[in-house]
């Protein structure tokens, strides 16, 4: 079983203890990581401070070739990478629609080439006779960059290329379920990078919670639940260290009376059950007109039923596992609760037998709010299809989940689902897609969904602060 270490100032540390890594296909451990102790969560947020000074002072020309060697790296060795988030994510090589760990690793290259060439030029707001001001972008220091399982090497990308592009040095804790390809990206950075630049710890949630409550931590981005959201903005208030918080959310998708039914059910099975639903902006409550309900609930469930589901290592696999143990149990408990509201279930609601955490692509109708199943977010391969009669009162049912990430409106009358997207209390909308993201278009959610947004410039701002230069000119 290969075993990784974790990396603090540039060199290999092995800590104390070690941490199993289960292949959520098999239920068996293929992998091992070093588990940090608090001790070396100290020496990686000391390294990243020492290294932050020279880092910062670097040319910011300097710093985008690095961003884009990194990139190169990560191409390099994609198969490698792809391989890894396969097993410890159980996301197929492919995946449905082809969104699986090819997607990932690209995605994680594209952002950072993308993110590698953006600036973030100093801003005049008044140069006459008397003053000059100028508006500064500065790094803030060490960020803490805590992400989860689902999407783990995008997500770390997403959180670390903005932070050093800037001049900010990071320590990473990945999700104690997928710490493996963050490990091997953050093993190629340090080939790369200055030593400190980027140093990666490993473990449970003590170790995230060691690391956020540092009081040389000056940012947290985060990736996860809403519960340890809320946890981490309140270390954090301790020291005011910004916060990024991306929470997840219960994203509706509205299919209006006009929509052309066939040409959109494959669109919304894949924006539903891509990497088994465990996406924050999948969509996770269909609300459909009563004309075209029965339509759409039986097209749904025959795709559900012959979607191609096993390991992701296997060609043509569609739908991997769930990602762990727990996870599945949350599903499980849903479509119980679901079977008890009266829900009408077209396809799955069982896990599938054999080893590891597959649990069989679900269809549940004729639930509506009120349902667990629908006011919850499942993250996972489950979604209720609800029925409306008016457009007006079904935005306002989507808009009473307390969850504020995305939402998408479907019809054959672009104008007229625009106006009503905007209707959507989120921070994204879609027309006749859901949840395509890019680099960018700024991201990030409203209400329980988190704060703050990741991407683009608007994304890149988020870790600086502004310094104003004022000089009088006589
Ligand atoms: P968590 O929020 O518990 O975990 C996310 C990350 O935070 C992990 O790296 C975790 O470490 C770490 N962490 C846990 N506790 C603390 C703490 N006190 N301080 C600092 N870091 C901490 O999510 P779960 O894995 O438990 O998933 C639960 C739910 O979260 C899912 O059902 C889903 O609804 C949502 N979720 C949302 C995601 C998104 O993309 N927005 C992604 C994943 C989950 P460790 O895993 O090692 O405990």
């Amino acid at each position: 079983m290969q075993h990784y270490d974790m990396i603090i100032n540039g060199q290999n540390c092995a800590g104390d203890s070690s941490l199993e890594v289960i292949n959520p296909a098999t239920g068996t451990a293929f992998a091992s990581v070093a588990r940090s102790s608090e001790k070396q969560v100290n020496e990686a947020v000391a390294a990243a401070r020492v290294a932050f000074k020279p880092w910062s002072q670097q040319s910011s020309a300097a710093r985008k070739q690095l961003c884009q060697q990194l990139a190169q790296a990560m191409e390099d060795n994609m198969a490698e990478l792809m391989q890894l988030v396969t097993l410890e994510s159980g996301k197929p090589l492919q995946g449905l629609n082809g969104i699986g760990s090819g997607m990932e690793v690209g995605g994680a290259i594209a952002w950072t080439r993308y993110t590698a060439e953006l600036e973030l030029p100093v801003d005049v707001v008044q140069d006459d006779d008397k003053t000059r001001i100028e508006v500064h972008r500065k790094p803030l220091g060490v960020v803490a960059s805590i992400t989860p399982w689902n999407w783990p090497l995008m997500i770390a990308i997403w959180h670390v290329i903005p932070a050093l592009r800037v001049g900010n040095t990071v320590v990473i804790k990945p999700s104690e379920f997928t710490p493996v390809a963050t490990t091997r990206l953050v093993q190629l950075a340090n080939e790369i990078l200055p030593a400190g630049v980027l140093n990666i710890v490993n473990g449970e949630g003590d170790v995230g919670a060691a690391l956020t409550s540092h009081p040389d931590v000056n940012k947290i981005v985060f990736t996860g639940s809403t519960a340890t959201g809320k946890r981490i903005m309140a270390t954090a208030s301790a020291s005011l260290k910004r916060v990024t918080l991306e929470l997840g959310g219960n994203d509706a998708g509205i299919v209006l009376p006009d929509a052309n039914i066939s040409a959109i059910v494959p669109k919304l099975f894949a924006a539903c059950f891509h990497n088994n639903g465990q996406t924050c902006a999948a969509l996770k409550r269909l609300y459909v007109h009563e004309s075209q309900y029965e339509d759409v609930c039986q097209q749904l469930a025959q795709l559900a039923k012959t979607v191609k589901v096993g390991s992701g290592l296997e060609d043509g696999v569609e739908l991997g596992p769930i990602q762990n143990a727990k996870q599945l149990a949350v599903v499980q408990e849903l479509a119980d609760s679901a079977r008890s509201d009266g829900g009408r279930f077209l396809a799955g609601g069982e896990p599938l037998a054999g080893g590891g955490y597959f649990f069989a692509p679900t269809i549940v109708a004729d639930l509506s709010d009120g349902s667990r199943l629908v006011d919850e977010e499942p993250f996972g391969p489950i979604l209720p299809v609800i029925k409306y009669s008016d457009v007006d009162e079904v935005i306002a049912r989507a808009n009473q989940n307390d969850r504020g990430l995305g939402g998408s409106i479907w019809s054959s009358d672009i104008d007229k689902a625009t106006g009503l997207a905007q209707q959507l209390e989120c921070g994204t909308v879609w027309v006749n897609e859901h949840g395509a993201i890019q680099p960018n278009a700024p991201f990030g959610g409203i209400k329980q969904s988190g704060m703050g947004v990741e991407f683009g410039l608007y994304g890149l701002e988020e870790y600086t602060s502004i310094q104003t230069v004022k000089v009088p000119k006589r």
